[in-house]
């Protein structure tokens, strides 16, 4: 799957938020956000200006495809699939966001952030309910059990990543048992635990036009 390569933090400050991209590095003063909280660029401290519903509706879109790290048409297949399940559409959109298997992965903890989770999974280091999965967007459904691999519990970066997930976190949708490298999806989550600052009917007004 494609990814974004533009840097990080310029994402971060494009779309004037901590969208937490870098792992332990959001957490610390170390963060170019806290450090630069306008926009990249040479006119970046001089934007500001009336801004159209198009573009409000597009940033708001931009910021969550970030989020999650996702691309157009992976996206756009998201909000279809939403549209056609029972519900409201914008919620439906980002619980099957949240329900990736490498989201998942980062929300319990086992990896310090999505790109890294993501290439946790497809390096083979996860198993679901016993199988190997090795699909980052794989959906995970209520019961899954997501252990990281006998192997793969020794790996630098996996037990880094537990050591420093009180930081932020995990939510309650999710139950992770440290000591045994798994954890259990008790539940879809709900709009309500979904605490990122998003606007998601923007999403919608805007693939509704
Ligand atoms: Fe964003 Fe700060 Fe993390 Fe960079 S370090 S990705 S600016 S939250």
């Amino acid at each position: 799957m494609a990814r974004y390569i533009e840097a990080s933090c310029r994402l971060c400050r494009r779309e004037n938020l901590k969208l937490f991209l870098k792992g332990d590095r959001c957490y610390t003063d170390k963060c170019a956000f806290e450090r630069r909280s306008y926009a990249p660029g040479q006119h970046g401290q001089r934007r500001g200006g009336k801004v159209s519903d198009y573009g409000i509706q597009l940033r708001e879109k931009q910021k969550v495809k970030r989020i999650y790290g996702i691309f157009e048409n992976q996206f756009r297949r998201y909000y279809h699939k939403a549209e056609r399940q029972k519900g409201i559409t914008g919620t439906n959109l980002l619980i099957l966001l949240e329900r990736r298997l490498d989201n998942t992965v980062y929300r319990m903890g086992f990896a310090s952030s999505r790109d890294q989770a993501r290439q946790l999974v497809r390096h083979n280091h996860f198993a679901v309910n016993g199988s190997k999965v090795n699909i980052p967007s794989y959906q995970v459904k209520n019961g899954d059990v997501i252990e990281v691999k006998g192997k793969s519990q020794k790996i630098p970066v996996i037990q880094e990543a537990m050591e420093t997930v009180v930081r932020r976190e995990i939510p309650p949708w999710l139950e992770v048992d440290i000591e045994k490298f798994r954890g259990v999806v008790k539940a879809f989550p709900s709009r309500e635990e979904l605490t990122m600052p998003v606007n998601e009917q923007l999403i919608v007004e805007l693939y509704s036009k």
